[in-house]
């Protein structure tokens, strides 16, 4: 019999030996997950002993950690705008950043009660949309994306945050969705064929699919603008994550579409991150 924080040290002693980049937190959380506990309630039984069940879940825990597997998919949650979601290797990971876009929708959203046809394309686990419905009462938020995986997270995150399904359509890009919206949202694969390559090369286990955006990243993103001119009504608003070096061309197509009164914001980071505009 050992202790829980023998546990823990042994957790972080294995993922400094593996070169993992935050070895105690990911032991902390891990732990925590296989106590099916919180990692506070964790911190107040480190003296308690562990039985050999806990020690052989965490171990194997462990080992897909070391083995490159990201604490939110082990975990098979993710916590993104104070929610906790379903995320496994269907979907990319939600990142912090994109609350940036969730909290420019929700300004824009909210100046307006005119935009009440909300829709998130390329939504994968629907970390934005669900965020977006959880916040505005009264509007209509749908979801798109091409994947089948994603339309099965989706289903169950709608299902464990909302406790009702908002409607989803299987398109790609915008193609296979009604419309017409007054604001448009999308986080969409924005990565350089490069950084993807790079990515599949090390094994990286988020999807190729919501991640490679073309030799220049923005391949994806620029047909997304071009379908949505169809899509948004006259005074509608887009809005849309990318990487920082991306926002000129980005600018310059939104603005060749038609878009006016376009801004960017940045992410927590302070890096340029989130653009947005207006149809014309
Ligand atoms: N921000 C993600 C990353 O850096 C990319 C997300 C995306 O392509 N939409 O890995």
């Amino acid at each position: 019999m050992s202790t829980i924080r023998a546990l823990l040290a042994h957790g972080r002693d294995a993922l400094v030996a593996a070169e993992v980049d935050t070895p105690m937190l990911d032991a902390a959380v891990l732990l925590a997950h296989a106590m099916g506990s919180t990692k506070e309630r964790l911190l107040a039984s480190l003296p308690d002993e562990a039985d050999e069940d806990l020690a052989r879940r965490y171990d194997g825990m462990l080992d897909e950690r070391r083995a490159g597997r990201p604490v939110s998919y082990i975990r098979r949650l993710k916590e993104f705008w104070g929610l906790e979601f379903h995320v496994d290797e269907a979907v990319l990971v939600p990142r912090p950043d994109t609350e940036t876009l969730v909290d420019r929708a929700l300004f824009l959203a909210r100046a307006d009660a005119g935009l009440v046809r909300i829709h998130d394309a390329c939504t994968g686990s629907g970390c934005v949309a669900i965020a977006l419905a959880a916040e505005l009462a009264g509007r209509v938020v749908t979801a798109s994306d091409i994947s089948d995986g994603a339309e099965r997270v989706f289903e169950l995150n709608c299902a464990r945050l909302l406790g009702r399904q908002l409607p989803f359509f299987r398109s790609d890009l915008l193609a296979a969705t009604p419309g017409p919206y007054d604001l448009l949202t999308a986080n969409p694969p924005y990565l350089t064929d490069r950084e993807a390559d790079d990515l599949a090369k090390i094994g990286w286990p988020e999807p190729d699919l919501a991640l490679r955006g073309g030799p220049d990243g923005t391949a994806v993103v620029g047909q997304l603008i071009r379908e949505a001119v169809g899509r948004i009504r006259a005074g509608g608003w887009i809005c849309l994550e990318a990487a920082a070096p991306q926002l000129n061309r980005l600018a310059a197509l939104l603005d060749q579409a038609g878009f006016r009164a376009v801004e960017i914001e940045q992410d927590l980071g302070g890096r340029d991150r989130v653009i947005s505009g207006r149809l014309g």
